[in-house]
């Protein structure tokens, strides 16, 4: 019988790659404000590098770009780096915050030329509010229809040439009129652990706290690629490392303060756990449907694709098939479990047999 853990409460989840108020204090400092300083990614930077230099070159605005890929992996970041780099102004929102055709139309009518405005989640932008901003991005104006019927009147107001850099998770739900306005598509891959180090490292430089290699691969190797897991467990385990270790992070104080937090030495939490093993104890492990799997769990279906699945999949511990998720050998043989089909198994069948 596999044991289950507590609840979790996904808010205070220490490896959820989402936002989380707690980070505002180190988000802004440790955010790198140039290509150079921003650590991995390289085709992406490569690729944007090359345009920000055509655009410069040309005084032109820079294409309108969309950033995807799962949540904490740079994406507001960059967009402030492609502003800093244009040295233009950026301004942030996000699909949900942009209510009415209104509410966007003021935004746009308020750029400077050139200037990048950031749409988080752009995936979540209503219809309405798309349909202004397709002959914006497209033509940088704005086509506006006053009154009903007889007294309606339509306006065609120019915009200031502006880039657009949408960020999305999930590419797939973007309509297909918005994607392919974009000029500049780049999907953000989730970091390696040496990559991570680095970031630890640096973050570590500017925080001000003492950060020995080893315990700086040790956080990185925890935190499922994700900066900004990787950012958040700094810090707590400077706080474990001041208490307990006059505060110098070491490999010995990086593993007891994350196993204390409970996140196993690949970055899985109990969260993670739950999931494989309801896989395996309830469906033989797989395949099962998303929507089956979320409610089995108890998490939304969303949150199963965005938080939990990338970097299961990453690691090889999850396979998506049309028919639905399973778990890999790898993930039985992590849980301490036996997969199915294996040698061991069948020693353990047969025997029964006789
Ligand atoms: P997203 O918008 O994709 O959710 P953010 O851009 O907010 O992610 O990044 C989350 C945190 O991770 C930020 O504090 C930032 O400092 C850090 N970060 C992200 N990417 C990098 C990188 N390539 N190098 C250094 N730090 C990074």
């Amino acid at each position: 019988m596999l044991e289950y853990e507590n609840e979790y409460d996904f808010e205070n989840r220490m490896v959820t790659p989402e936002y989380v108020p707690e980070d505002s204090d180190t988000e802004n400092p440790l955010r790198p404000k140039s290509l150079t300083e921003y650590i991995g990614q390289e085709k992406v930077k490569e690729n944007l590098s090359v345009f920000i230099e055509a655009a410069k070159q040309r005084k032109e605005s820079l294409d309108h770009v969309l950033l995807y890929g799962p949540p904490g992996l740079g994406k507001t970041t960059l967009a402030g780096i492609i502003a800093n780099e244009l040295h233009v102004n950026l301004r942030i929102t996000s699909g949900p915050a942009i209510e009415k055709p209104g509410d966007l139309a003021a935004l746009l009518t308020n750029l400077n030329p050139g200037d990048v405005l950031f749409i988080d989640e752009v995936h979540r932008l209503s219809r309405s509010v798309e349909e202004i901003l397709y002959p914006a991005m497209e033509d940088f104006a704005l086509d506006i229809i006053t009154g009903k019927g007889q007294m309606a009147a339509s306006y065609h107001l120019p915009l200031p040439p502006f880039t657009l850099v949408g960020a999305t998770t999930r590419a797939g739900q973007l309509s297909a009129p918005l994607r392919d306005r974009f000029g500049v598509v780049l999907r953000l891959e989730l970091y390696t652990p040496e990559e991570l180090s680095s970031i630890v490292t640096r973050s570590a430089r500017i925080l001000g706290i003492s950060i020995e290699p080893q315990g700086a691969l040790e956080i990185a190797s925890r935190s499922r690629g994700t900066p900004r897991i990787a950012n958040r467990m700094l810090r707590r385990v400077r706080d474990f490392a001041q208490v307990v270790h006059n505060g110098v992070i070491t490999l010995e104080s990086a593993r007891l303060a994350l196993d204390r937090m409970e996140v196993d030495e690949i970055g899985l939490d109990a969260n993670d756990r739950r999931m494989l093993s309801t896989m395996i104890q309830f469906y033989n492990g797989g395949p099962v449907g998303l929507e089956t799997l979320a409610a089995a769990i108890g998490e939304e279906a969303v949150t199963l694709e965005d938080v939990y699945e990338p970097y299961l999949m990453q690691i090889g511990f999850l396979s998506r098939t049309p028919r639905g998720r399973c778990v890999t050998p790898a993930a039985y043989l992590h849980l301490g479990l036996t997969p199915p089909g294996s040698r061991e198994e069948k020693a353990v069948e047969q025997q029964s047999l006789f």
